[in-house]
C-alpha cells in the first residue's frame, strides 16, 4: 500500500502519545523554587501572596499574561472541592462533628482556605504548567520577560 502525500509518517509522531511530563520541574515548583534556575523565590510561593512577578536570580517571568493566574484558581479548587470538603463530610459521616459544626465548617473552609492556599496553588500550577511544557522555560528559548 502507498502513502499519499499527506500521511504521517510513524518517526513524525511522539512516541509517548504526546504527552510528557517532567516530574523534577514539578518537585522544584512545589518545594517553591524557580522552575528553570531552581533558585529560592524570596516569600512569594510560601506565602499569602502567590508567585512573585519575576525570579529575582534569573529574571523569569512568573505571573504571566493572558489568564496564566487561572491554572492557580484550578489548583486552588481542587485542593478544597476534593480534598477539604471530603475531609469534612466524612467527619459528619463518622460523627466527629455535627451537622451545624460541619456546615460551618465547610463555609469557613470555602472562604478561608483559597486565600490560605493561593501560595501552595501557584506552585502547583507552576509546576504542573512548566512539567508539561517545559520548552516555555527560557533556558529552553523562550524570552525570560515573556
Ligand atoms: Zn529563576
Amino acid at each position: 500500500m502507498r502513502a499519499g502525500p499527506f500521511a504521517l509518517q510513524s518517526s513524525a509522531l511522539p512516541q509517548n502519545g504526546g504527552v510528557s511530563f517532567r516530574p523534577g520541574i514539578f518537585v522544584r515548583c512545589a518545594r517553591g523554587l524557580c522552575p528553570d534556575c531552581a533558585a529560592p523565590l524570596p516569600g512569594g510561593l510560601t506565602g499569602l501572596l502567590g508567585a512573585p512577578a519575576r525570579c529575582p536570580a534569573c529574571g523569569m517571568g512568573l505571573r504571566r499574561g493572558g489568564g496564566f493566574f487561572l491554572g492557580a484558581i484550578v489548583w486552588s479548587y481542587g485542593l478544597i472541592a476534593f480534598g477539604a470538603l471530603p475531609l469534612i463530610g466524612a467527619a459528619f459521616l463518622t460523627g466527629l462533628v455535627g451537622a451545624q459544626a460541619a456546615s460551618r465548617l465547610a463555609v469557613a473552609a470555602v472562604l478561608l482556605l483559597p486565600v490560605l492556599l493561593n501560595g501552595l496553588s501557584w506552585r502547583l500550577w507552576l509546576g504542573t504548567y512548566y512539567g508539561f511544557l517545559p520548552e516555555q522555560l527560557p533556558s529552553s528559548g523562550r524570552r525570560a520577560d515573556d
